[in-house]
């Protein structure tokens, strides 16, 4: 049985922050993730991607934010349990919890905190007739790496925070970029949008 202060569900940044914050206060912490490795969607789905809006940081890689939160926490000494789903929970006598992994590994706390993020990761595939054929061939839903796309033709889907980061970073790396979005208006933040118009003013992307 594995014991800690405090059990956390989710080694994203939610969670690591959370060892530092409990930290400070002298609690023990233990994260559980289903993941390999910590840092969440960052780890996993773009740890080469800029990030443009953490305190402190004018831009930022989610691989190295990630790196810096595991600095942030080294001195409190947290423990890992990866590679393992957090399954059942089960509250005992002495009102601590039992929370129970696919692969059997119990771990008991006081406290349980739930930093689940999105749960598991899919991507939203488009309705496109045979698009699995092509997956690995040139589709992507994931970059994982943006210099594989130095001086080739991009075209990105999408018209949230992730397609507009992507577009204005490869405007730069890529021979060309198009994105196509299904609607007038975007859905990322307006300053990334005002980013991308001043691209295409610029004949650096093409809408
Ligand atoms: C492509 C993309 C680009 C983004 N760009 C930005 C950006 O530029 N700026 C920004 O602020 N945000 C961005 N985001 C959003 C940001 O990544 C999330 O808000 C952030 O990761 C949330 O952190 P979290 O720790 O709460 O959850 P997550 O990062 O989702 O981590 C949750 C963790 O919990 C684990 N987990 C869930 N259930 C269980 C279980 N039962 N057992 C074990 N483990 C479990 C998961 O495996 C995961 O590792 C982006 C997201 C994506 C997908």
């Amino acid at each position: 049985m594995i014991k800690s202060d405090i059990l956390i569900i989710g080694a994203g940044p939610t969670g690591l922050f959370t060892v530092f914050e409990a930290g400070l206060l002298k609690l023990k912490c233990h994260l559980i993730d289903a993941l390999p490795q910590p840092g969440g969607q960052c780890s996993e789905i773009y740890p080469k991607k800029p990030i443009y809006d953490i305190p402190g940081f004018p831009e930022v890689l989610a691989g190295e934010l990630v790196d810096n939160l595991m600095e942030q926490i080294k001195p409190f000494s947290p423990g890992f349990t990866l590679g393992e789903r957090a399954e059942t929970v089960e509250k005992l006598e002495d009102d601590s919890f039992v929370v129970t992994t696919n692969k059997g590994t119990k771990h008991n706390a006081p406290i349980v905190a739930i930093a689940g993020g999105l749960g598991s990761f899919e991507p939203r595939k488009p309705p496109i007739a045979s698009i699995e054929s092509l997956e690995g061939k040139g589709v992507e839903y994931i970059i994982r790496d943006p210099e594989v796309y130095r001086d080739k033709r991009v075209v990105i889907a999408g018209g949230g925070d992730s397609a507009l980061d992507w577009s204005i970073f490869l405007a730069d790396v890529a021979s060309e970029v198009t994105l196509i979005h299904r609607r007038i208006v975007f859905r990322g933040a307006l300053d990334s949008v005002e980013k991308v118009q001043e691209l295409k003013n610029q004949g650096k992307i093409n809408l």
